[in-house]
């Protein structure tokens, strides 16, 4: 028995713009941002979530969190209904008019949501994956806003696929323990650098024992040629290269763009065009069917900034997808992510994960190894995103070894932020800004 007896939020900004890290086509110059909160408890160990953004806004988030405080006061971390919980934030009548379910109430949404997991992971004693790894094919049903999904997958049908996963979790638990779940990494294809630092991160990037990279794309056309060629040179030709637009096209230029890369092997097209667009994603991977170098498809992968749930079923329904990105803080965190993997269950698309930013990678590891536990039961062509950028401002931060993430053992979510870091970078005022 404990209570929730107050919620701190803090706005924290790392400057990551001044040194390029981060550029991509639609963001030049991010500063790596958190809207942050704990859930701070009358007995035992506080609550910790945030959600991402690039600054400016960051305040704007922090408001809304605010406004979602009084459905966290009083409650019992030991007692809660996560689904139960979950649906009340997105349900409430008046701050759904906002959304409903997408833009910065949702962002609130995911680091409320995130922040109670956290607590009540960190008070069963388990990491987040294993928590949810550990429930019956039952309770993982009801974490799940079932409105608006049943012309794609019923309750029934994803318990059929629940159950039909349950006998080999000790089993994947055990395989997963022992070799920890493969990453891949953007860190040498931000927009912002040059040649000679894609090549030497490339080859360090391969050297590190990862089997794929990322490269920014869609600013100049003669650039993204010119780099992939210079990193597909770096890396050979078994590494898989994949490239990432930031939704800056229209659908024949991304066509377009695309095959003029299509020699040097993109392995996928990440976000050619607007998240919004279920049927430009759908004409933009038609017309890539056929265009990679051995016949096969250019692959198209979204997800990191689609809204909800809704939208991940429409891009499913409609073929528009070939890999599918959740991002553990945009729709309304652990609950909808779990939604949408039973989505890309029953339409047998793999989910690689959007990660990155601040906190991205220690959160959503969790709900990838959880996937392969106890929902898809495979690895096969599933990555997650792996940055090498501001692990360091995290008490149980993620550990790469050979290109796979290390299973996480520490009670809780990984979200907790170092009590340091909270203070040097919290906006306008910390040392860090000032
Ligand atoms: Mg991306």
């Amino acid at each position: 028995m404990a209570v929730i007896t107050s919620v701190e939020t803090y706005d924290v900004r790392f400057p990551t713009s001044r040194d390029l890290d981060g550029s991509d086509a639609m963001n030049p110059d991010p500063d790596y941002s958190a809207a942050y909160l704990v859930l701070k408890t009358d007995d035992g160990p506080d609550g910790h979530g945030f959600t991402f953004t690039i600054g400016r806004g960051n305040d704007v988030c922090q408001a809304a969190i605010d406004a979602l405080v009084p459905y966290l006061v009083g409650l019992d971390p030991d007692t809660v209904d996560l689904g139960a919980f979950a649906r009340s934030l997105t349900h409430d009548s008046q701050l759904r008019w906002l959304g409903p379910e997408k833009g910065v109430m949702h962002l609130a949404t995911a680091a409320v949501i995130n922040a109670m997991w956290d607590l009540v992971a960190k008070r069963a004693g388990k990491p987040v994956w294993r928590y949810l790894a550990d429930l019956s094919p039952e309770q993982i049903v009801d974490l799940v806003d079932w409105r608006y999904l049943s012309d794609a997958l019923t309750p029934d049908e994803a318990l059929e696929m629940l159950r039909a996963a349950e006998p080999g979790r000790a089993d994947r638990i055990a395989r997963l323990t022992e070799w920890g779940y493969p990453g891949y990494t953007t860190s040498p294809g931000w927009l912002g650098y040059p040649d000679d630092k894609v090549i030497q991160l490339s080859k360090q990037a391969v050297a590190d024992g990862f089997t794929q990279i990322k490269l920014k794309v869609g600013a100049d056309a003669a650039d993204d040629v010119r780099r992939l060629k210079v990193a597909r040179e770096a890396v050979g030709p078994h590494i898989r290269i994949a490239v990432d637009a930031n939704q800056r096209w229209d659908v024949a230029e991304a066509v377009e763009r695309m095959r003029e890369l299509a020699p040097y092997d993109p392995w996928w097209i990440e976000e050619p065009t607007s998240p919004d667009d279920v049927l430009a994603h759908a004409a933009i991977r038609a017309a890539l069917a056929t265009s990679a170098p051995d016949g096969g498809p250019i692959r198209v992968a979204t997800g990191e900034h689609v809204a909800n749930r809704v939208v991940f079923k429409q891009l499913l329904q409609a073929g528009a997808v070939d890999v599918v990105q959740i991002d553990a803080c945009r729709v309304g965190g652990v609950n909808e992510n779990v939604a949408i993997l039973l989505l890309a269950m029953k339409y047998g698309v793999p989910v690689c994960p959007h990660a990155g930013g601040v906190g991205l990678c220690e959160l959503v590891q969790h709900l990838s190894m959880f996937d392969f536990v106890a929902v898809s039961g495979s690895m096969r062509n599933r990555v997650i995103e792996y940055v090498d950028h501001l692990h360091e401002h995290f008490v149980d931060p993620v550990v790469i070894r050979d290109g796979h993430y290390v299973t996480p053992t520490a009670p809780g979510f990984s979200a907790e932020m170092r009590p340091e870091s909270l203070a040097t970078y919290a906006y306008p005022d910390g040392p860090a800004w000032a």
